[in-house]
């Protein structure tokens, strides 16, 4: 559920007209509905009544300064992968201290950033990153707090780029090595033995992923805590969301509409299956949800540019590009496309929906069916709050896209368009071409 829909014949944001906010701060700009968060933790957390949880959200998915600190006022520590987030947290007002610290390559300057700012825990990848912290805490005179990642091997039936928790690819150490990095770790002079990690992948939309995982991970979560006193058992994120039927996803009703056993993984059953397997380890539980918490709280807004007809079909061109949504062309994503102002008396087309860059792969959509639309008009893309800004970049020398925040009726600009001075300012012509 969320809070964009149409209000007469317009897009709105909550109570926020998406037509205005372009006028205002043009395109391609994300929109994000502050009351979205909020539904979406609330709703995580009351799934999870009945456990102690510390819900993490995963910085990465999107870490605009406001969207850290909405969720931090909502009570959300960080997982957080690299220097950079840890300084956002700060900046935003966040609290590194009920956050954690994971990825494969913590530089010796990142681990004692996070130490100097109390970090709850790190998340350790590897034993030579084990020896690192030891490392770097020792210098400190400080002993690290850790758990290290396990990996499960269990298949998330996710996208092959997005699947973390299968043996063969880089994340964590096999479950049958953790009980021996363990004994080691617990004998570093510089670490004390926290908790465990799991992390299986992202967009999931089943919940059976999870809970074979957390079965496979039990046995060893408790032997740990009789071992090492652990405090806490991290279940990682992933939890999905609705990309497909994204606008209509926004009501209570289309939930209804679907027989239980087709219904895309809600946060009730999530709670509900994993309560039961949590529970009797009597822990506290992480969780580092990053999608599901922003995922479909955020829209892109675009402007056609033109409709352009060749080959006997219809492209759809518009002013946002692959450097502003990586997701269709790195992951074949899929993002619902929606008229800003719905008109139906117009005759319904198919079109691939593309953007400006010099790259076949800067397309959003195939055939794509959408209303009769022409230059000027506004595109709203679904389902775009993660991984979206956060992965953009300025290929072919454009600038990172505005972002702009919705409370209800009102809206800010939470970040200014890019300008071309700030594009360049680290560039420099050197003096031997001069
Ligand atoms: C990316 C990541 C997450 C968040 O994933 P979502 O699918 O956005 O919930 C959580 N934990 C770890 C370790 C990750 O790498």
């Amino acid at each position: 559920m969320h809070h964009f829909h149409y209000t007469g014949p317009d897009l709105t944001c909550e109570s926020v007209d998406l037509a205005a906010v372009a006028r205002l701060y043009g395109t391609p700009t994300y929109v994000y509905s502050a009351t979205t968060v909020a539904d979406n933790y609330r709703r995580l957390r009351a799934g999870l009544a009945g456990l102690d949880v510390q819900l993490c959200y995963a910085a990465k998915a999107n870490s605009n300064l406001s969207l850290l600190r909405l969720c931090a006022m909502l009570g959300t520590g960080f997982d957080l992968v690299s220097g950079g987030e840890i300084r956002r947290v700060l900046a935003a007002g966040g609290h590194v201290r009920e956050s954690v610290f994971a990825g494969v390559g913590k530089t010796e300057d990142e681990i004692r950033l996070a130490l100097e700012n109390g970090i709850f825990a790190f998340h350790v990848e590897s034993e030579p990153e084990l020896a690192r912290i030891n490392h770097v805490a020792g210098t400190l005179g400080v002993k690290a707090p850790i758990a290290i990642r396990v990996n499960p091997d269990v298949d998330a039936q996710t996208h092959a780029k997005i699947t973390t928790g299968k043996s063969g690819n880089k994340f964590g150490l096999p479950l049958k090595q953790a009980a021996a990095a363990y004994e080691a770790a617990a004998k570093l002079k510089n670490i004390a033995v926290r908790g465990v990690q799991m992390h299986i992948g992202s967009q999931l939309t089943t919940v059976g992923p999870f809970a074979e995982a957390i079965k496979k991970v039990a046995p060893l979560v408790a032997q740990l805590k009789t071992d090492f006193g652990i405090e806490y058992f991290s279940i990682g994120g992933g939890l999905g969301i609705v990309y497909g039927d994204a606008l209509a996803s926004g009501s209570a009703a289309w939930w209804e509409s679907l027989p239980p056993e087709q219904r895309p993984l809600t946060p009730e059953l999530y709670g509900e299956t994993l309560t039961p397997l949590l529970a009797p380890l009597g822990l506290k539980i992480l969780l580092e949800h990053g999608r599901y918490l922003v995922g479909n709280a955020g829209v892109l807004l675009s402007r056609v540019e033109h409709l352009k007809r060749s080959g006997g079909k219809n492209f759809l061109v518009v002013d946002a590009g692959m450097n502003d949504l990586v997701r269709p062309a790195m992951y074949d994503g899929y993002h619902e496309v929606v008229p800003v102002h719905r008109d139906s008396s117009r005759r319904a087309l198919k079109a691939d929906i593309v953007g400006p860059i010099c790259e076949s792969s800067d397309c959003f959509a195939k055939d794509r069916p959408i209303q009769e639309i022409g230059e000027g008009e506004l595109v709203a893309f679904m389902s775009a709050g993660a991984y979206g800004y956060a992965m953009a970049s300025r290929y072919n020398s454009r600038p990172m896209p505005a972002e702009v925040l919705v409370q209800g009726s009102t809206f800010e600009l939470v970040n200014a368009r890019e300008t071309f001075a700030q594009m360049i300012a680290g560039e420099k012509i050197p003096a031997f071409l001069r």
